[in-house]
């Protein structure tokens, strides 16, 4: 039986490019420099063949948006990134309003190929800029500096992209509110639709990590001033703090990560890609080399995920309160109810009422969500409220 285009389920689609030029003082994706150019090549092949392994298996998704992450995706040549543009089109059934964004670092993008991208369907961009600071931005070794950044900008405007991410980050070695606050000023002058505002994390295995002490870092208060000023000062320039850490002017928040936060299916291919897809939750091989040998060799007995778990019913409930608390939207009791018959309230809403006082948490129409002061520490009272020994989310 044909399945008609209003039948069928929506899938986001990401796709993992682990590559990058250089790799920064803090990062721990999974991202790595490649040795030769044959490697990025074989890896494409792969990606493509990944992606028919999965053609008759989404037969009734219709993908409505696609992200091509890494690492730096735009470290492929714009050929490669062709060549998986036809497999995506050629192995699922993409809606023609599908948000097709692909990440990309200044220094690794000119016009010609943005203009190609754009002509093949990708119609958002999201540039890592983290500092608009050139002193901050080696510090971080990143390898560009604030012009070159202002270039692949202008040149993605040129190119006809009309909805650009900007990537921040507070809690940068150097960094004050002074320079911060710069940083926003010259971001918001260059009036992107989306700003996604990340603090430095020190991950361990960086080499950040092995200099931890000696890093002119701010301090956690600082970081907390950072935090506040630029929700306040991004609100002033028009852009809705939708999440945690993401900001979008009116109607441009990011469709694909508005899946995650909301619970909704998505498939991600490639080394260390993660997927929520038929009520199963799966990561493919942090190993590059056991990822493309596990899918260029016929039967080959090598396993091609880290981690794939079916996700229980109460699993399911602690995921979505997790995941809907990062939005401004926060968890409606009637939604909660409808979707798994069970009382918010009950469960949690008594947990969260402790924080309304300090003024972490609000509670307005039946709906509980985190305050700007409640995001910035929402990590530790989800942990507080969520009971995760227990191998299920509810309280006991
Ligand atoms: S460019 Fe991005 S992915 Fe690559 S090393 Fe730097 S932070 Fe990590």
């Amino acid at each position: 039986m044909r399945i008609g285009a209003k039948d069928k389920k929506k899938l986001g689609l990401y796709l993992h490019i682990p590559f990058c030029r250089s790799k920064c003082a803090y990062c721990d994706f999974f991202s790595f420099v490649p040795s030769n150019e044959e490697l990025i090549q074989r890896y494409v092949d792969v990606l493509v063949l990944h992606m028919e392994s999965y053609r008759t298996g989404t037969y009734d998704y219709t993908v409505d948006t696609v992200f091509i992450g890494g690492g730096t995706p735009t470290l492929l040549s714009t050929e490669q990134l062709m060549q998986i543009n036809r497999a995506i089109y050629k192995n699922f059934d993409v809606d023609n309003r599908v948000e097709y964004t692909i990440e990309a670092n200044p220094a690794t993008i000119d016009f010609e190929s943005l203009k190609k991208l754009r002509r093949a369907g990708v119609n958002r961009l999201s540039i890592g800029l983290q500092s608009g600071d050139n002193r901050e931005l080696l510090a971080l070794s990143r390898l560009h500096n604030r012009a070159a950044f202002e270039q692949s900008f202008r040149d993605a405007r040129r190119a006809g992209i009309s909805n650009i991410n900007v990537d921040i980050m507070f809690g940068i070695p150097f960094q004050t509110k002074d320079s911060f606050m710069k940083t926003l000023r010259y971001v918001t002058w260059l009036s992107p639709e989306h700003i996604s505002v990340y603090g430095l994390k020190i991950e361990e295995g960086t080499p950040f990590a092995a200099k931890r002490d000696t890093l002119p870092l701010p301090d956690e208060d600082a970081e907390y001033d950072m935090y506040m000023t630029a929700g306040e000062f991004l609100a002033s320039r028009g852009y809705e703090h939708y999440e945690i850490s993401n900001f979008a002017k009116r109607g441009m928040r990011c469709r694909h990560n508005m899946k995650y936060w909301n619970c909704e299916e998505y498939l991600g291919l490639g080394a260390s890609a993660h997927s929520y897809f038929n009520n199963s939750r799966f990561s493919f091989k942090r190993d590059i080399d056991a990822y493309m040998n596990g899918l260029e060799i016929k039967n080959s007995r090598i396993k091609l995920t880290d981690e794939n778990v079916e996700i229980s019913p109460h699993e399911r409930v602690g995921e979505y309160v997790m995941l809907r608390m990062r939005l401004s939207d926060g968890v409606d009791c009637r939604e909660f109810y409808r979707k798994f018959g069970l009382d918010f309230d009950r469960l949690y809403g008594s947990k969260l009422q402790q924080y309304i006082n300090p003024g972490l948490v609000q509670y307005v129409n039946g709906v509980y969500s985190f305050t700007a002061k409640g995001m910035f520490v929402s990590n530790y009272i989800l942990s507080e409220i969520l009971d995760f020994s227990q191998g299920n989310t509810f309280m006991g």
